[in-house]
């Protein structure tokens, strides 16, 4: 019998992918990546050095000009094929999800069906890369602006939705004419290298997508510093984000970042108990609440709050805890064990700070317990920070006015929503809310991949998705053409 020692030996380093080819680093560095729900090794995976960063930018860099000259239908033929290619591997890519990242059934399949749509979107956007025509003030001028690809994008992807979130930046900036460096989460780079198997056999040509594993630091700084990448497009913690803001700022990059919510749901007193109960477990328990849309504040007008928290609470007992593969299972691992001991801190923070604990607040391995807290105030850390879990706080709202303030008592502004058949209301909270995304009668969880996608305040800037990431990963360029001789004044 081999002891896992030699079983992780005999394994295959999963290599990194770079002009076309796949290649283990320049150092030999490799790193384990691990099973959320059992702590084992599932991958071993080459870690990408400077050197290697540099190669695939290279790579991108040379494979620019010959991508963005390619007939319209050529790029769009090879994104559709990548979507095909997708659907026929779905079963392959869900179980890469639910092994790196302990996606649940009921989360993975969505994700791969996502990317599927995130490529038909993005394919139906090449031959939409408009530009304008212009009056001009200049007698026989004719002005215009056209879009053009900006070069190279490097994205820098989080763990949560790997592919999903990864796949959006990646297939409307190949959309746009632009090569791209994909740099993985560290604890989901197989799906990062999935990615690239589908490119591959969608015909796309070599170094137009490239995919570097490994460190933060290493890879991260390489690709905000250097000059050939035009653009960061970054997907992950507020903390990382204004670091990497900071870098691109200093270098002239362009970036755009989607980082992370408190996002509230706020429930007025005429909505329908049950629908708005299984809106905000909805919103909170998905993929563990490791979104960054997640409803990690329900707010709840005053003659509905004590049955919403009663009704709720039942409902957060209910929810099935455990193993992903299970069918049944809502709450799945979370990414590592630790991410447990930082919730479990937050909530004795707010308990011992007179929050009420109405259910859960335990942990058992990477499995924490679907939690409720109420009375939780500004003094706690919970009340700002996010927890990326399946935790959640119940707020009293006096009225729609107070609601609203509660709602926008946050430096985030992701997402919000708001449950109620007063229309007036719902059009009122979405012109007061802060967030950069608001749901009515809706739970804060949403996407499409064709529909523009962002926040405000410290949940970053830029939009994703549809013409709003054609318009992010392309530059304007204003023409004119002079016809006839123009009158200089000297
Ligand atoms: P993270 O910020 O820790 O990591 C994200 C990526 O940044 C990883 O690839 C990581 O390796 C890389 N990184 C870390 N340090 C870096 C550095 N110094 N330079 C360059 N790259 C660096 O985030 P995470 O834990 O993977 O993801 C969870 C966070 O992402 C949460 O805050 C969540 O809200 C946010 N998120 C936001 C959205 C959105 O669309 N707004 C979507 C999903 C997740």
């Amino acid at each position: 019998m081999s002891t896992v020692a030699e079983i992780i030996q005999a394994r295959p380093t999963q290599p990194l992918f770079i002009n076309g080819e796949w290649r283990l680093g320049s150092t030999g560095e490799v790193a384990d990546n691990l099973n959320p729900a059992t702590g084992a090794v599932c991958a071993v995976v080459a870690q990408a050095s400077a050197e290697d960063v540099d190669a695939a930018i290279a790579a991108a860099h040379a494979a620019r000009l010959p991508w963005r000259k390619l007939l319209v239908s050529e790029r769009e033929a090879i994104l559709l094929k990548a979507a095909d290619i997708i659907a026929q591997r779905a079963d392959e890519l869900r179980d890469t999800l639910i092994e790196e990242t302990g996606s649940t059934l009921l989360k993975a399949p969505w994700e791969v069906g996502y990317a599927v749509e995130c490529l038909r979107s993005a394919a139906a956007c090449v031959r939409q890369a408009h530009g304008e025509t212009f009056p001009t003030c200049a007698p026989g001028q004719i002005g215009m602006t056209v879009r053009q690809p900006l070069g190279v994008i490097a994205g820098i992807a989080p763990f949560n939705s790997p592919l999903l979130l990864s796949m959006k930046k990646i297939a409307f900036a190949l959309a746009a004419g632009n090569t791209f460096v994909l740099k993985p989460s560290e604890y989901a780079p197989l799906t990062g290298l999935k990615i690239a198997e589908v490119f591959e056999a969608a015909g796309l040509p070599s170094g137009v997508f490239n995919v570097v594993p490994g460190s933060a630091e290493t890879v991260g700084k390489k690709l905000v510093e250097d000059p050939r990448v035009r653009m960061i497009t970054f997907t992950g913690s507020e903390r990382v984000g204004k670091l990497l803001a900071a870098e691109a700022g200093k270098h002239m990059k362009k970036v755009t970042l989607e980082m992370g919510g408190k996002s509230p749901l706020v429930v007025l007193d005429d909505a329908d108990l049950d629908y708005a109960v299984d809106a905000a477990a909805f919103g909170i328990f998905y993929h563990q609440g490791q979104v960054c849309m997640a409803s990690s504040r329900v707010i709840v007008e005053d003659g509905l709050f004590d049955a919403f928290c009663q009704a709720f609470t039942v409902k957060a007992k209910g929810v099935v805890v455990g193993d992903p593969h299970k069918p049944d299972t809502i709450v799945g691992p979370l990414i590592r064990p630790q991410q447990c001991v930082f919730i479990a801190e937050q909530i004795a923070d707010a308990v011992s700070k007179g929050a009420r604990l109405l259910c859960g607040g335990t942990y058992d391995g990477p499995y924490f317990q679907p939690t409720v807290l109420a009375d939780v105030t500004p003094e706690m850390t919970i009340y700002h920070e996010e927890s990326f879990g399946p935790v959640t706080s119940l707020y009293r709202a006096r009225d729609f006015e107070h609601a609203v303030e509660l709602a926008n008592d946050t430096r985030y502004g992701l997402s919000s929503a708001i449950i109620t058949n007063d229309l007036q209301k719902a059009m009122a909270f979405s012109e007061l809310s802060n967030a950069g995304m608001i749901h009515i009668n809706d739970a804060t969880i949403s996407d499409e991949p064709h529909i523009a996608f962002g926040g405000t305040g410290d949940s970053g800037f830029g939009r994703e998705g549809g013409r709003a990431s054609m318009e992010e990963m392309t530059e304007v360029k204003w023409v004119t053409i002079q016809a006839g001789k123009r009158a200089f004044p000297f």
